[in-house]
């Protein structure tokens, strides 16, 4: 058996809320019911976003609940060099491209579609860049991903259609989550990935740059999403309150309730350990 690896990989653009915790909770008590390790990365590439200290609160919070890292954590802003070599390894297979396109520009042959606010890239645009210098790098997608869920099941996405070539590295320079993720997952061996369902449909993209890069694939699985009370998944943007940990058993408590999972010992966290085994422990 392959040893077991999971991680914890939080955008610390606000600190955990009830949603944050799901996956996190989830991506622990897997790799403990694993007897893996657990890792926790902290996704910082989109800097921007992510306001100065809240890599040190998202930590503080996971230490309060009893959720702590086996290795020192990763920040991906300290891990460019391993994005770039990716990158040229992909325009050196003819894998990447330069794209010149400005929003005007893609939003004109695109027309109306849309996916999560993004434009589809036209794959017409694919032809060079004429001279024009190079705004961002993209991927170019072939086709459709079928890939098993452990708790979704089947799944399939064409990329060609549904997304488009999508960017690996922005026009302002920074790069995409898309290929930090699937760098930073192989780089550190990581064998299962646990994460919120929202992710699920990024997961063909991260396959394809897998298969695309010669990496291995992990196995994946998404939980459940906590919803804000108008219906729409809870997040940071939304304005998802910050935990409030002065109980911190409570708040544990309630993301096993949204995983399904009943502590039944005295001693909550092995006890959902226990819990998650019966549940997922047979299926990967
Ligand atoms: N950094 C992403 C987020 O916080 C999660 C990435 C992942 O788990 O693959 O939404």
């Amino acid at each position: 058996m392959t040893a077991y690896i999971g991680r914890f990989a939080p955008s610390p653009t606000g600190p955990l809320h009830a949603g944050s915790l799901v996956a996190a909770l989830a991506s622990w008590l897997d790799a403990r019911a694993h007897g893996g390790q657990w890792l926790v990365r902290i996704e910082d590439v989109d800097g921007p976003r992510c306001p100065p200290g809240m890599d040190a609160l998202i930590l503080q919070q996971l230490d309060q609940l009893g959720l702590r890292p086996d290795a020192p954590p990763e920040w991906q802003s300290r891990r460019s060099p391993l994005y770039e070599a990716a990158l040229q390894r992909l325009i050196d297979a003819g894998q990447a491209y330069g794209c010149a396109c400005t929003r005007a520009e893609i939003a004109a042959a695109a027309g109306p579609r849309q996916r999560h606010g993004e434009l589809v890239y036209p794959g017409s645009r694919r032809n060079g860049t004429h001279g024009r210098p190079v705004r961002a790098w993209r991927f170019r997608v072939d086709g459709r991903i079928d890939w098993q869920d452990r708790r979704l099941g089947r799944q399939t996405q064409d990329l060609a259609v549904e997304v488009g070539d999508f960017v690996l590295k922005r026009a302002d320079g920074l790069w995409a989550y898309q290929l930090a993720v699937v760098v930073d997952d192989a780089d550190q061996g990581i064998t299962d990935i646990v994460r919120g369902e929202d992710l699920a449909d990024n997961t063909p993209r991260q396959i394809a740059l897998q298969r695309a890069l010669g990496l291995p694939l992990p196995r994946y699985l998404h939980t459940p999403l906590v919803l804000a009370p108008d219906g729409q998944k809870l997040s940071k943007q939304n304005g998802a309150a910050a935990l409030d940990l002065s109980d911190p058993a409570a708040r544990l408590r309630e993301a096993a309730g949204v995983l399904g999972l009943q502590a039944s010992g005295a001693d909550l966290l092995p006890s959902l350990v226990t819990a998650w085994q019966a549940r997922h422990g047979d299926n990967g």
